[in-house]
Parts: C-alpha cells; structure tokens; sequence
C-alpha cells in the first residue's frame, strides 16, 4: 500500500528500532505460535504494519515489544527503563486493550468502542492494536473453531468499526474480509462460486474501457494520475446482496473506476466529461467533496450508463484523498508528526470522533464572541473521556458512570432494586468495599442480599445523581429523616442539542438570574453533549427558578440538579 521501509532498513538507520528487534527476538525465543511459527514473526509483523502506516519511531518500537509483558518475563518497569516513558505507556495501552472481550451483544458495541478510546489515551495505542489484530486474523485458521468465531465476530463488529470510524477504511475492509469466511461459512462459499466468472469479465471489461476515458480526460486537458479499478470486497458485497435479494446483476459497483486527479477543481472537471459523454443514473451522484461522509471519507462518487451501456460506479478523487482514504487516522497522523515530533502529547482520543470535534468548532466559535473570553477560557475543560469511566457487568454489558463512580453507583445503574439491596462487590475477581473507586475496564460483580435497604453512608461516597436520588427517595420510604446536611453550592446538568448558540443563551439565563457559574465542564453522551455547571447558589428555591428558565430553550434536551 505505502513505500514505507522495511524494518530490516529501519534497523540499519536507527539504534532504538534495533535494540528492540533484538530484544524482542530474545524475548520471545522458543516461543511459538498455534502455526508452528516462531511468536517473533507475529510482533515483527505487527511492527512492519506499523511501519508502513508511517508511525513514529516510538510506536513502532511499542509494536515489537506489544507482547512482552502479557507474554514473556519481560516487565513493564524494564521497557521503561530501557526505552522510556512514551513505549511503556503504548505498551501498556496495548495490553490493556487485550483484555477487553467482545461477548456478543450487539447494542453494546457503541460503549465497548468508547471504552477503548477511553482506555488507550493515545491513539497509537489503537492504531498498534489494528496492526496486532491484523496479523491474528491472517494467522486465524490456526485456531480451535470455537475461538476462531468469537475472534472473527469480535474482529468485524468492535475492531473494523473502529477502524473505520477513525478512517481507516483500508485496515477497516481487510479486516472485515478476514472475518467474514469465519462468520459465515456457507454464504462465504456461495459467494466464491458465484461472483468469481462476474469478477473476471467485469475486470476485464473496465481493463478495456480504461483508455476510452484516458481519451476523453484527455480532449478535455485534465492531467490525469492514475485510473485504476476496485473491486468490491466480499464482505461488503455480501451485506448488499442482502438488501437486493442475492441478485448480482442489481450490483452495479462490483468492480468500480477510480480516477485519480491532481485537485479538487479537476475533480469536478472530471465529473462534467463523465457526464458529458454518459449519462448518470438519477440519485446516484454522491458529492463527498463538499459533503464529506462522518468519518472523514472525501471524493466525488456517480453511477453511469457506461461503455456498451453498462451500468458503472465512477469514484474521482485527489491522491491525498486516495490515501487519507486508506489510512484514515493513520495518514493524519504521519502527517503530524511530520510536522513536530514532540505533538504526540496534544493527541487525545479526540480524533476518533467527528462528532466530539463539531461541538469543540462550535464552541471555539461561540468563544470568540463571548464578553470575557479569558476567564471563560479557563473554566472551560474539555476532556472527553476524563469525566467517565466505563465498566462491565459479568454478562459483558458495558456501563457508563461518571469518574470515581463506586460499586454503589454501579449498582443502581443496573437497577434501582439491585442498588437497594447491594450488600458486597466483586471487582476484577476480588472482593471490594461498597465505595471503592473504580476504574476503566472493571469487571464488576454485585452480590444483593434479601431485603436489604439503602443506607444513608452510602451519600458520602457515590457520584452518579442516578445512585443519590435513588437512595434518598430509599431512605425516605423507610421513614428515615435524613440528617441535614450544610450546603455548599448547586451543579446543573443539563443535555442539549449541539447546535451554536445554546451555551451562549444558557450563561446569559444564568447571568440574568444573578447567577455565578464557577465552572462548567462538557462530554459527550452517547448522543448529545452533556455540559454541567457548577455555581454557589445554596437556596433550593432560587436554583428551581433557574431551571423553569432555562427549560424554555427549545435545543435543551434534558436538565437536572443536585446541591452539594
Ligand atoms: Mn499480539
């Protein structure tokens, strides 16, 4: 896919690359694979993948040592010590992703993804990930059937989506393909016997019409780079033979045309002559130029009345689209780096999600107007993933709490009941207090016992408002009078749609009311931004003035308090 050197030529220009070679091959010595293979073939593998992603030296050091603490004796302290800070933190990151298990529920694919960018920090720690997965996948067959399934599903419903979130759609698709014989056997079989004849005379029938547009482009005086053919990967093709009742000749991107064109002007130019001399199919014209697709993806896409009248999906992109289409994240990254080495730092997780950087645009923009952008600027903390942490019940569901939450807090989230009657919990195998704090990629069991009731210690230590109100409307069932605590101050939650302006129109409600935020703090639900502010309001009253106010903004999607 790249020109990217080889590690072998890594080696003899760089002495940390080798001394990490060398480590890795002692390391792993003796080991082998399920193949047979020497383990060293799959962390060199890993690393040239990386290597060929244009990574840095750094990541591509992590990606031969990706194995050594799960596997080897070889410690984290000792890859600190010997190759600093950075490769043990992406060597970390690794080895924690590898634990986390896809256990086959679909709709919680959303929050495992989020877990995983919560738990890498940096996102070469993902990118490390795909490469290491990849190599799996080709070595998969190897494997008791059994493994090799829940491995595939794993691989095409957590690791191909995230890749393809991030961009990557090349990783993503071979990914997918990987998996896809393994998911389904039979249809994959079906599908070899049948396309193979429509792939050869679909090939060679865009083979033949090639110079006919070169012509064309040509008369019009468009430079062009290069034209050449995609077919469809299997895997896609199968999902749209689903939606048109298993019937190729409905297919008409089996095999597609891609130009590729200096700029974006000559892209268009490009489209004008198609049409010019073909006619376009209606709906079929996709400007991902103007309107480019949410992960990223750009080029001009439209389906012709081609050659010999046959039905035909053009793609017209520039070489930089071309190639931030197949790395994605990846290529954005090369090119950072590339820029300044030592940027790493800035790069957070915020990468992975589009959606994430609209609502930071917006509030940049929205910063500029405001009155005092300073002090704004710095009550103002974007962490993403800081405020939350993600953990799994024994079933595999992911739960979604926010920082420091406790077992107690877990509980209640699964059910109010279940949070009631908690009486123990089990994390990570081990037996925990009720306010242990937990961490990211917990598994955490909750054992309940008969009619318990909640008990009023608990306030001092959860942090969801879900586990407080709970045990407060609890404790007030029971007839038990809460013991009156001082007030220090007031947060407002409040969930709205990201459109500009809002956080504008709730400051100035805030302000109008005489209110004083002390700070505010945004992430992004699953949906929705979630923005909470902090102010030293005391009087119930006064703050359920401010809510009635602020529940006539019409973008607001949900709002609560709690004084503390
Ligand atoms: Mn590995």
């Amino acid at each position: 896919m790249s020109k990217a050197p080889k590690i072998e030529n890594l080696i003899l220009k760089n002495e940390r690359i080798k001394k990490a070679y060398n480590l890795a091959t002692r390391i792993h010595q003796g080991q082998k694979r399920k193949n047979g293979e020497p383990y060293f073939n799959h962390v060199l593998a890993t690393a040239e993948t990386v290597a060929e992603w244009e990574l840095d030296e750094t990541s591509i050091i992590a990606a031969l040592l990706h194995d050594s603490v799960e596997d080897t004796n070889y410690s984290l302290e000792e890859i600190k010590k010997e190759f600093g800070e950075e490769v043990s933190f992406l060597v970390d990151g690794v080895t924690k992703l590898g634990k986390i298990k896809y256990r086959g529920i679909e709709r919680q694919v959303e929050n495992l993804l989020k877990m995983m960018l919560a738990l890498s920090q940096d996102l070469r720690v993902i990118i490390i990930k795909l490469a290491d997965r990849f190599h799996n996948m080709k070595t998969l067959s190897a494997l008791p059937p059994q493994k090799q399934k829940r491995i595939a599903l794993e691989t095409s419903e957590i690791y191909a989506s995230l890749a393809y979130r991030l961009g990557m759609q090349w990783i993503s698709g071979e990914l997918e393909d990987l998996a896809f014989p393994y998911i389904y056997p039979k249809e994959y079989r079906w599908l070899i016997d049948n396309i193979k004849e429509k792939y050869e005379e679909r090939t060679s029938y865009t083979e033949k019409t090639k110079p006919i547009i070169e012509e064309k482009l040509e008369n019009a005086k468009i430079e062009v780079l290069k034209i050449d053919s995609r077919a469809k990967r299997y895997s896609s093709l199968y999902k749209k033979l689903l939606r048109y009742d298993m019937d190729i000749e409905k297919i008409h991107d089996l095999i597609a045309l891609r130009i590729i064109v200096k700029n974006i002007e000559d892209c268009y130019a490009v489209l004008g002559v198609i049409h010019n001399n073909w006619p376009p199919l209606p709906n079929r014209i996709k400007d991902y130029i103007a309107l480019p697709k949410p992960n990223g993806y750009r080029g001009l896409h439209t389906t012709v009345f081609f050659i010999e009248n046959k039905i035909t999906e053009i793609q017209i992109k520039t070489q930089g689209m071309h190639e931030e289409a197949e790395t994605g994240i990846a290529a954005h990254w090369a090119y950072e780096l590339s820029k300044d080495t030592k940027k790493y730092m800035d790069k957070q997780p915020s990468f992975a999600n589009k959606r994430e950087l609209q609502w930071i645009n917006q509030l940049k923009n929205w910063q500029n107007e405001f009155s005092n952008p300073e002090e704004f600027l710095e009550s103002l903390k974007i962490d993403f993933f800081k405020d939350r942490i993600f953990v799994i019940t024994p079933k595999g569901r992911v739960i979604d709490l926010p920082a420091d939450s406790t077992p107690v807090d877990f509980a209640y989230q699964i059910h109010t009941d279940i949070g009631n009657s908690c009486s123990g919990a089990k994390v990570n195998g081990k037996i925990v207090s009720l306010n242990y704090v937990l961490n990211s990629g917990d598994l955490v069991e909750i054992h309940t016992q008969k009619n318990k009731k909640a008990s009023e210690s608990w306030l001092d230590f959860v942090k969801s408002t879900n586990a407080r109100s709970n045990i407060r409307s609890s404790l007030k069932e029971s007839g038990k009078k809460l013991i009156s605590k001082e007030i220090n101050g007031s947060e407002v939650k409040i969930i709205a749609e990201d459109n500009i302006g809002v956080l504008k129109e709730i400051t100035k409600i805030f302000s109008r009311n005489r209110v004083n935020i002390s700070s505010i703090n945004t992430f992004t639900n699953a949906k929705f931004p979630v923005i909470k502010f902090k102010c030293d309001v005391t009087d119930r009253r006064k703050i359920e003035k401010l809510i009635l106010k602020l529940k006539v903004i019409p973008s607001i999607k949900e709002i609560n308090y709690h004084m503390f």
